[in-house]
């Protein structure tokens, strides 16, 4: 027997591709390595699945930092707003939280894998458990998927949704890459993004911060002449090994591609008042100081700046904790306003990949047709989800480009094994 179209990978991507393959009336296989379907997209979003993301197309692809632009020719097909309807149709209502993210209102991402799961049952695809792919054979009127058992089955389009190499343990190993490239395709280099980044700073090694979280503050990548690169105003945290937290993580992919240009660290810069000039610090806290003299310059900035930060601050900058305002001089304040205002600090790697949220790289895009997901150079071949060189913020963004990829990818895929039926 010849299918249709045979989608390997039960992730986001791949179980979209099946539903919109099978919704084609198309004979469809989905075939998954592990014992169970949307393994990261369950554990996405804290455990409670983030669908998609309601943001405007323009700031949704603002987020898509890698190569969001692709997703222009797909988005045109099928967009951010088409999942919250596909997901309404299968009964899942969707809340919105922070920053557009999408949520079930459940809160469970079992509800949204079961929802999928149901769908592939009514339409009927036949879903592979527990079957590693190991190869493709591609030829000229059908491919043939080899499992690792050394079973053949044969297809007439395939379309590969085996995610990157992001947390093997979610079963994504990078396995579809090999795939690719037999198929002529170019990997671009890969890297983990939106992940933790660490610093070899003494404040680091020494553990004098570890475990300070930071509420809304603004953290920048400086280049190398000193300018910002990318600021995020987010919250973090300083851990054993560096920084971590949301801000780190959006700031992480530029950190680590100055790393591949040969930088053996990179400068960054943290903000803890974004939301105050330095001459507005400077007018209040001169005049606080002025009218409170005998106040210690610790418990005057107390309420301004977190106290463990204070206290590294002030020992760095040699400022005795209990010295009175009035005698701390115009230079000390500045200083210490330039210390809480622009702390810049070295970083030096990231976390490994098995770590990251995100796999950064993957099949050049420049060989995808955007509007189906069909490769140029193979005929019936198509590619969805992280396995392109595509990559979000963690927010909703990489699944919303899984499911719009997946949907292109199994719809297109279903029309090209329909079409060379009817040749
Ligand atoms: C902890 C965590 C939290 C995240 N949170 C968010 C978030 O909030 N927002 C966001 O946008 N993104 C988030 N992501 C990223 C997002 O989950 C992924 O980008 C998305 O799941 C990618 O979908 P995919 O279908 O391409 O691949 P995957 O979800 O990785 O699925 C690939 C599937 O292919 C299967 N497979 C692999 N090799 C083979 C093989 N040889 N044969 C058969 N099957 C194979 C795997 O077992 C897996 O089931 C998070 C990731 C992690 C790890």
């Amino acid at each position: 027997m010849i299918y249709d179209v045979i989608v390997i990978g039960g992730g986001p991507s791949g179980l979209m591709a099946s539903i919109a393959s099978a919704e084609e009336n198309a004979r469809t296989m989905l075939i998954e390595k592990g014992k169970k379907l949307g393994k990261k997209l369950a554990i996405s979003g804290g455990g409670r699945c983030n669908v998609t993301n309601r943001l405007p197309q323009e700031e949704l692809i603002k987020n898509i930092p890698g190569n969001g632009k692709f997703l222009y020719g797909p988005f045109s097909v099928f967009n951010n707003y088409d999942i919250i309807d596909f997901f309404e149709s299968l009964d899942v209502q969707l809340k919105e939280e922070d920053h557009g993210r999408m949520f079930p209102v459940t809160n469970r991402s079992q509800t949204v894998v079961n929802a999928l799961l149901t769908r592939l049952d009514e339409l009927e695809v036949t879903v592979k458990m527990n079957s590693p792919v190991e190869a493709i054979h591609y030829a000229e009127e059908e491919h043939t998927v080899i499992l690792k058992n050394g079973e053949k089955i044969k297809t007439k389009s395939v379309v590969i949704s085996v995610g990157g190499k992001a947390v093997p343990h979610t079963g994504s190993t990078g396995d579809g890459y090999a795939w690719a490239k037999k198929a002529g395709h170019t990997i671009t280099k890969l890297f983990p993004t939106e992940v933790a980044l660490t610093s070899s700073e003494p404040f680091i090694k020494n553990k004098q911060l570890q475990g300070l979280s930071l509420r809304d503050v603004s953290l920048s990548v400086l280049n190398n002449k000193g300018k910002p690169i990318i600021t995020h105003q987010m919250d973090m945290i300083f851990t054993h090994f560096g920084i971590s937290g949301p801000a780190v993580l959006r700031c992480s992919q530029f950190v680590v591609k100055e790393l591949m240009k040969g930088n053996k660290d990179v400068t960054m810069s943290l903000d803890l008042l974004p939301n105050k000039s330095q001459n507005e610090l400077l007018t209040t806290l001169t005049r606080y100081m002025s009218e409170n003299p005998k106040k210690s310059i610790k418990n005057i900035l107390k309420g301004v700046v977190p106290e463990r930060f204070l206290t590294y601050m002030l020992d760095k900058i040699n400022i005795k904790e209990d010295q009175k305002a009035a005698n701390t001089s115009n230079d000390d304040l500045h200083q210490l306003i330039q210390g809480c205002k622009r702390f810049n600090f070295k970083v030096d790697g990231s976390l490994p990949m098995e770590k990251a949220f995100v796999t950064g790289g993957g099949i050049t895009t420049k060989e995808i047709v955007p509007k189906t997901m069909q490769s140029k150079l193979m005929p019936r071949l198509f590619f969805s989800g992280e396995i392109l060189d595509i990559h979000g913020y963690t927010g909703g963004y990489n699944i919303t480009s899984a499911l719009v990829t997946g949907k292109l990818a199994g719809m297109n895929a279903a029309l090209e094994a329909a079409s060379l039926a009817g040749r």
